[in-house]
């Protein structure tokens, strides 16, 4: 059962890459405290997923909101 091993490996790498990708974007969503209309990101709450804790920042201009891996 070699091959089966192999296949789930390559899945895993898959899987890996993609929360890679997925983290690198979310980073470049804080664009250093700001949103990309010009506005400011500010502190809402802390959203509590199953697995980890999000906190949840809205601009202060147009009011979008953006949840975030970590406290700014
Ligand atoms: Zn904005």
């Amino acid at each position: 059962m070699k091959e089966e091993i192999t296949i789930r490996l390559i899945i895993l790498a898959i899987l890996l890459f993609l929360l890679f990708i997925g983290y690198c974007a979310n980073s470049n969503a804080w664009n250093d405290g700001h949103c990309s209309c010009g506005g400011n990101w500010v502190y809402q709450e802390a959203v509590g997923h199953s697995y980890d804790t999000w906190y949840l920042y809205q601009c202060d201009k147009c009011g979008k909101t953006q949840e975030f891996h970590r406290k700014r």
